[in-house]
């Protein structure tokens, strides 16, 4: 009765989203149900949205609004319509948008599938499987390690709509680690909404990164951000002594004005923040280096913005996530009067990206005839395969076989392309 029963995902957001809805993905497999892509007919539609910003919400709710009218325009039967994600959150979990069937909260996520199936008539195992057969498209897995964050920076909604910090068990994160390696991947995308929250007893980050590195299976494990004055010393440390941890570390600055960043709550000084990276610098000779800026937060005069900007200037980041500010509702930020113009706050985010592809470049062209390893995600017609290097740079490698996707290769890099891509 399961076999033929088919379901869509789509997914907003960030990469905990994405690796969220490779688990569901999972658990719908396990089930007997296939997984199909948005546009074909199917039984039941899963939005996965996100909340961070405005727009990605009402994007989140236009999605959802959408999957009962591409139905009846094409004469199908209306699927189930599942909205689940921040935006449910971020809504107070009320019905906002017509056409949805089934909203899912934050603590029943884990067994989605088995409310959808319950809603359709079926009912689901009871034992969702650990093999995440969906990422078989993918070359990296992720692998999320916890939940939630209590950091309450004023312009997040995140701790609104995914609560307090909760870890998966140490064993179960070893577990899943191995069976990931063991199915093919050649990398662990270690993800969760702030990874430095990582605890299970007296264990943290540090030590899970190191158990999950000792596994014979793995071969390689990169990191998503991890929030400065937490755990980035150690992380450095363990970093210079381990092969498997790519070297590339992404530390969100924000802005590099001390008052900013009191105002938007976080937890470091400028000077705090330069002093930790030099040492990554030090320690991890070519280390990528990767942050989020976020500009034109109220109250960021020019001397403020100024000083960002030379902040980013003497460091030798490879990759900028530069972000305009943009109010959002239900955070203590979006009550912050001195507004900055938004037309101020769009420049100031050019100018920020101008740089960011200046020092891309530059970090790009010290690996001119330097040997990297490189993940191949593609291999084109022509023998050419594009990945990623462990610094986080892309690549594109001549004349490799089209077996060699998903493998990790050494590549020395004889020039730079547009875009910081070595070739
Ligand atoms: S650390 Fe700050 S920005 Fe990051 S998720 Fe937590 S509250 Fe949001």
């Amino acid at each position: 009765m399961l076999a033929g029963m088919r379901v869509a995902l789509q997914t907003f957001g960030c990469r905990l989203n994405q690796a969220e809805s490779d688990r569901m993905a999972a658990d719908f497999v396990a089930a007997g149900c296939e997984i199909v892509p948005t546009s074909a007919v199917a039984e039941a539609v899963v939005i996965h949205g996100c909340a961070v910003t405005q727009v990605a919400a009402q994007e989140s709710r236009q999605a959802a609004r959408r999957v009962k009218r591409a139905a009846q325009a094409a004469g199908l039967p209306p699927p189930l319509v599942v909205l689940v994600g921040c935006v449910v959150e971020a809504d107070g979990r009320v019905p906002v948008v017509p056409d949805v069937d089934l909203l899912v909260a934050r603590e029943d996520k884990e067994r989605l599938a088995a409310l959808v199936l319950a809603r359709l008539g079926v009912v689901a195992g009871d034992n969702p499987p650990a093999a995440r057969p969906r990422q078989a498209r993918r070359t990296r897995a992720l692998l999320k390690v916890q939940d939630g964050c209590d950091f309450f920076c004023a312009y997040c909604i995140v701790p609104h709509t995914r609560g307090a910090p909760v870890s998966r068990p140490w064993q179960q994160v070893l577990d899943e680690a191995r069976s990931l390696a063991q199915a093919g991947f050649a990398e662990l995308v270690v993800t969760g909404c702030n990874i430095a929250c990582y605890r299970d007893g007296g264990r943290g980050l540090v030590e899970l990164l190191a158990a999950v590195a000792a596994l014979p299976e793995v071969t390689r494990i990169r990191l998503g951000s991890i929030e400065p004055a937490t755990v980035e010393r150690e992380i450095v440390d363990l970093m210079a002594g381990c092969d498997k941890l790519c070297r590339f570390l992404h530390l969100p600055l924000q802005s590099g004005d001390a008052a900013t960043l009191q105002r938007m709550g976080r937890r470091y000084t400028p000077a705090a923040y330069l002093e930790v990276v030099q040492t990554a610098l030090r320690r991890l000779p070519g280390v990528g280096l990767g942050t989020d800026l976020l500009v034109g937060f109220p109250g960021e005069t020019e001397a403020a913005f100024a000083a960002t900007r030379q902040v980013v200037a003497s460091l030798p980041f490879s990759k900028l996530h530069v972000f305009p500010y943009s109010e959002r509702p239900g955070t203590p930020a979006a009550a912050l009067t001195e507004v900055v113009p938004s037309a101020v706050r769009k420049a100031r985010a050019r100018e920020l990206t101008r740089l960011g592809e200046v020092q891309r470049q530059a970090f790009a062209r010290q690996w001119v005839g330097r040997p990297v390893t490189v993940l191949l995600e593609g291999v084109d017609a022509a023998g050419v395969g594009q990945g990623w290097s462990g610094e986080y740079l892309a690549c594109r490698v001549a004349g490799v076989a089209a077996a060699a996707r998903g493998q990790l290769v050494p590549f020395t890099p004889v020039g730079v392309a547009t875009g910081g891509v070595l070739v």
